[in-house]
């Protein structure tokens, strides 16, 4: 057979996507196996839950939960926080404190972890899902605007969806990945709509927004303390807010609405068992201390990987939106978005190396218990979740050395 010009092999086009480039360059930042994000328990964690052991203290009642509440309103700037048993509880409770009540629509970005939505399913009403914006992977605050403006009528001072007849009471935005979202664009439109903002800020313990902390913003907002978070208890999780009523019926809510007496038991409410126990709080207490050093790391994590794959073809490192100072809880790059198709491919290849990357969650409304709810158009969280991955993120893998 004569050899024609198109059966001799060409040399790799040195600009094209190659999904084995991409490995190396992430190998060289972490080269060992590395977990998605791993706890590190290095300070006074031990000593502080022996604390609780040897006093008895180990459950709801006991100075690390206040200590703990107070630490946290310090590192946040938020004027009140109470502790609850997870991050879920947290939003559950918020929501219902904020009024949301069985019938209403509640604003839920598609893309989010499933307990934003989830914690809407708890009180009757219904999640409502909003679309993205690819510069914070947050709620697209013009579009929302825009759908609103669409489906919605004033009637008697609510905002009510003209397609279900039922009102829309609250926004639940979310900082994935501990990126905020545009808050001020946000906060606009909650305000001319009349809804109540409320911040899932799980993810963003850390962040801030315009130089003032996430979790600020909203009436309410939430925090969790899981342990692929930045700072663990555990299993833990907060409610934030700078109204002293609502943080009273917060706290109230969140154990068992009984009310204050020395031995009797009456509770005016249907409350919650939700109150983070004294181990746990206690744990927190010495995780809280390390912050700045877990966010410094991960800042310095972000820079390398930001660094290793800079000029590599197909893919882009997300790096901090321009008024944000975020912690990088979980970094992560996008594909380009002729590439997608090969995201799999390269999960696996990480996974060959030992690199538990991930992809992002599934979009809430692909979700078959979701897949009813109302909806705006979401073709931007559809193509993140189809171009993105997260990877492994501890602070122990941080290279040496100082960054900004
Ligand atoms: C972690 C997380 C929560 C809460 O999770 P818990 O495991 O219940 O503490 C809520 N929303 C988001 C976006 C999260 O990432």
């Amino acid at each position: 057979m004569a050899i024609t010009k198109s059966t001799i092999p060409l040399p790799a086009e040195p600009d094209a996507f190659d999904p084995g480039r991409v490995v190396e360059a992430l190998a060289s930042v972490v080269p060992e196996p590395a977990a998605l994000h791993e706890p590190e328990i290095a300070g006074r964690e031990w000593e502080y839950v022996k604390e609780c052991l040897d006093t008895g203290w180990v459950s709801t009642a006991g100075a690390y939960v206040e200590r703990f509440e107070a630490m946290l309103a310090d590192v946040t700037g938020v004027a009140h926080a109470v502790a609850t048993v997870n991050g879920t509880a947290a939003l559950h409770g918020a929501l219902a404190v904020a009024g949301v009540a069985a019938g209403d629509e509640v604003i839920v970005p598609a893309l989010t972890f499933v307990a934003t939505a989830n914690a809407v399913a708890y009180l009757g009403a219904r999640p409502h899902f909003a679309d993205s914006e690819e510069r914070t992977l947050g709620l697209d605050a013009a579009r929302l605007a825009d759908h609103l403006e669409r489906i919605t009528d004033s009637r008697d001072g609510r905002c009510v969806n003209t397609r279900t007849g039922r009102p829309i009471t609250a926004v639940v935005c979310m900082h994935a990945f501990g990126h905020p979202v545009d808050l001020d664009a946000l906060e606009a439109v909650c305000r001319r709509f009349g809804l109540v903002l409320i911040e899932d800020a799980a993810e963003s313990l850390g962040t801030y927004y315009k130089g003032r902390h996430t979790g600020a913003w909203g009436q309410l907002s939430i925090l969790s303390f899981n342990g692929n978070k930045t700072v663990t208890t555990g299993g833990g999780g907060a409610i934030l807010t700078n109204d002293a009523d609502l943080a009273h019926t917060a706290r109230h809510l969140t154990t068992t609405a009984k009310v204050p007496h020395a031995w009797d038991f009456v509770h005016d409410r249907i409350g919650f068992n939700y109150r983070m126990p004294n181990v746990n709080a206690a744990i927190g207490c010495a995780q809280l201390e390390r912050l700045d050093d877990f966010v410094e790391r991960k800042r310095r994590l972000a820079q390398a990987y930001a660094a290793a794959l800079d000029g590599i073809a197909g893919v882009r490192f997300f790096a901090e939106p321009e008024f944000a100072r975020s912690n990088y809880w979980l970094n992560l790059f996008l594909l380009d978005p002729g590439m997608a198709h090969c995201r799999d491919d390269l999960l696996t290849l990480c996974h060959e190396r030992g690199l538990l990357a991930r992809p992002a969650w599934t979009p809430m409304h692909q979700l078959a218990v979701y897949a009813d709810e109302e909806r705006m158009d979401l073709g931007v969280a559809e193509d993140i979740y189809r171009r993105l991955i997260n990877l492994p993120s501890s602070p122990r893998l941080a290279p040496s050395g100082k960054v900004e």
